[in-house]
């Protein structure tokens, strides 16, 4: 996975380029817009991690460039800047996550990780956590390689988990979702669906889990 990296501060940049490097990515670093974007012209980049504040201009200004380039790679921006407004600021000119300065190395590769498996980041449309494939396009549930037959409903409360596996889906996002199938609402509850998915993936020897947290929603998590 080729990572473009656009940060001035070098001693930042050094740094997460060798901490991203030892966790098997392969990263382009710049210090600004002007090399970042030659850099894109000429080179597919599976995610790009961006800077706000650049010496040669603002980063949301990078993301402008590349939509109007057409280049379609993921944007995790990452900033120390806090305010809700730079917040929205940055999701609505294109970014697709935000992650804070300071933060922890393993957050960012987490989060990049978590970039390159959304579909609309162009990469794959097969999702994978632990042992459980999901090929979004042939809606298919594999674990260990083998099918497993679980209901649509199931399937797409599965879906949600492992688009964002390892974070926190809210109940509310889950069941909007399962309303789209159009049954009487007791049939459809969530509880009632993760429990099912919960023994399917322990009957199937599924390496990950579903866990509940309680009045917050589900989180899916390789086992203890
Ligand atoms: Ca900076």
């Amino acid at each position: 996975m080729r990572i473009l990296f656009i940060e001035d501060n070098l001693r930042l940049a050094t740094l997460v380029r060798k901490g991203m490097e030892t966790e098997g990515f392969t990263v382009d670093a710049f210090g600004t817009m002007a090399d970042a974007e030659v850099a894109i012209d000429t080179t597919n980049y599976d995610a790009v991690i961006l800077d706000l504040g650049l010496p040669d201009g603002d980063g949301l200004d990078f993301i402008k460039y590349m939509r109007d380039n057409k280049k379609t790679s993921p944007v995790l921006i990452l900033t120390a800047r806090d305010g809700i407004e730079d917040r929205v600021k940055g999701l609505n000119s294109g970014a697709d996550d935000y992650l804070l300065k300071p933060f922890a190395m393993e957050e960012l590769t987490a989060r990049v990780r978590a970039l390159l498996r959304r579909p609309d980041g162009g990469i794959t449309v097969k999702l994978t956590s632990g042992n459980i494939s999901f090929d979004t396009t042939s809606r298919e549930v594999m674990i260990d390689g083998e099918v497993i037959k679980i209901s649509p409903r199931e399937m797409s409360v599965l879906e949600q988990l492992m688009r964002r596996a390892g974070r926190v889906v809210a109940k509310d996002t889950i069941e909007s979702k399962l309303y789209g199938f159009g049954d009487e609402v007791s049939i459809n509850s969530v509880e009632a669906n993760i429990s099912r998915l919960r023994k399917r993936l322990v009957q199937s020897n599924a390496s990950v889990s579903i866990h509940t947290l309680r009045g917050i929603g589900y989180l899916l998590s390789e086992q203890e």
